[in-house]
């Protein structure tokens, strides 16, 4: 019998991790059943306001023999309860499982949680529809990613694999050698990627808070990232460690959209004008695009760095095609960029100084009059219009990856641009 696992919501900023729990559970239930592939950590919606870090979910499936399915439910239940953080508020655990093949319908829901909001409802009204049996611990809000993830078909995958800390060193800074990181990541860039920073020299495969997870090392290649793993030298020990299939870096968030379709936490893509000059509050950067159906504010936020400046050569008429996520700021529906392209450029005019008519020397400006600083010939004030270079490629610009979504895919990988391109 064909078993599938979905787990979520069990963790909090003070600790625990869904991926830890999920390792452990997936090494004790394949003592019992026969695991179907690895186990599956699965990005949801990166703009609905619950998620902790990443909206990150765990699933797994299982051949089991009909008498252990109970048996395996049970433990799932158990691991959650001893080891999910109930304690904070926006703790809401919730397990899903479902036996046999995933019906279109679960699927569908999976890429509607992938890409809008979603509530605790519906996913209960479509757990009884395809016989998926929920367990709610609190709020239970979990449930939404514990369906979704069973649900998600990874057609487009890459692999992360997560080593874990003892618990003895929770909450302690992580002890990994950084210049190992970097010998690692140059010898296995891109097959493995965003190991590190090369612009800030810093090392990106270390979270920072107080959850189990020592290093999480990213790469479309698993033997890659399991000899990155084997490359980089802790000064600590590695508690185990495990190799997931993630929908991280494959642009599966992104949904094609009209502007006028955007709707609070949507990720989606969007082509339109810029209708105004862009502005800055903060250290914030903002423009408005509009297509035929509406506008939309559009920012790039000061952890964005020098991607901002990107957005600051954008002119009033150019036509972009922008992929982000929905938020309010300010009371005002935002997409928070994560790349754009841009796909016209208008002609950028600037009134400059003409060259003296009489004898082709530079005019200097003195009040209302121009005069000829070699041969003293004055004229009236008249700038001349002259189109100058608009310093934008056409090419795809993306956050640095310290700002990445997870879900973002980076341009350096295989088929990076083909979201956005789909546009054009
Ligand atoms: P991680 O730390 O593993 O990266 P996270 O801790 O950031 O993930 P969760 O703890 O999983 O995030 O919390 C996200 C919550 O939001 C979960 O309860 C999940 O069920 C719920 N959720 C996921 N997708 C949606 C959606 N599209 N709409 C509404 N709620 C969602």
């Amino acid at each position: 019998m064909l078993l599938h696992i979905g787990i979520d919501d069990t963790d909090s900023p003070n600790g625990m991790c869904t991926t830890y729990l999920g390792a452990l559970l997936y090494r004790e239930l394949s003592r019992i059943a026969e695991p179907i592939d690895l186990p599956r950590l699965i990005r949801l919606n990166p703009n609905i306001p619950y998620k902790t870090r990443g909206n990150g979910a765990v699933t797994m499936s299982f051949e089991a023999d009909e008498e252990d399915i109970s048996e395996i439910k049970n433990l799932v239940l158990f691991y959650v309860n001893q080891l999910a953080d109930f304690e904070h508020e926006n703790t809401n655990p919730g397990v899903a499982f479902l036996e046999g093949k995933v019906p279109g319908e679960l699927r569908e829901f999976s890429l509607k949680a992938l890409r809008e909001h979603v509530t605790i409802e519906e996913a209960e009204e479509v757990a009884r529809r395809v016989g998926a049996e929920v367990f709610k611990f609190k709020l239970g809000r979990g449930i939404i990613g514990a369906l979704a993830s069973i649900g998600y078909q990874l057609k487009r995958f890459t692999y992360e694999l997560l080593a874990y800390r003892e618990p003895e060193n929770w909450g302690k800074p992580r002890r990994v050698n950084p210049e190992s990181v970097f010998l690692a990541d140059k010898w296995a860039y891109p097959f493995s990627y965003d190991n590190v920073d090369p612009y800030k020299r810093s090392v990106l495969i270390t979270p920072h808070g107080k959850d189990p997870v020592l290093v999480g090392i990213r790469g479309i290649d698993k033997g890659k990232v399991l000899q990155v793993f084997e490359r980089v030298e802790f000064g600590e020990p590695v508690a185990f460690y495990q190799l997931y299939k993630t929908n991280q870096n494959t642009d599966d968030h992104l949904a094609p959209k009209k502007i006028g379709e955007l709707r609070l936490y949507d990720s989606a893509v969007v082509r339109g004008r810029v209708a105004r000059e862009y502005w800055e509050r903060g250290r914030h950067v903002f423009l408005e695009i509009e297509d035929e159906t509406g506008k939309i504010r559009v920012a790039a936020f000061e952890p964005t760095k020098k991607f901002r400046n990107w957005v600051r050569k954008l002119l009033p008429g150019d036509e972009i095609i922008a992929a982000g996520g929905v938020k309010e700021h300010e009371g005002v529906l935002t997409l928070n960029l994560e790349k754009f392209y841009p796909v016209k450029l208008v002609p950028k005019i600037e009134y400059k100084k003409p060259k003296c008519p009489k004898c082709g020397g530079t005019m200097k400006s003195k009040g209302n009059y121009l005069k000829c600083k070699r041969c003293g010939f004055k004229m009236p004030k008249k700038l001349v219009p002259v189109e100058v270079p608009r310093d934008l490629e056409r090419k795809i610009y993306e956050v640095p990856p310290d700002a990445r979504k997870h879900l973002s895919k980076p341009l350096v990988l295989p088929g990076g641009e083909e979201k956005l391109l789909e546009l054009l």
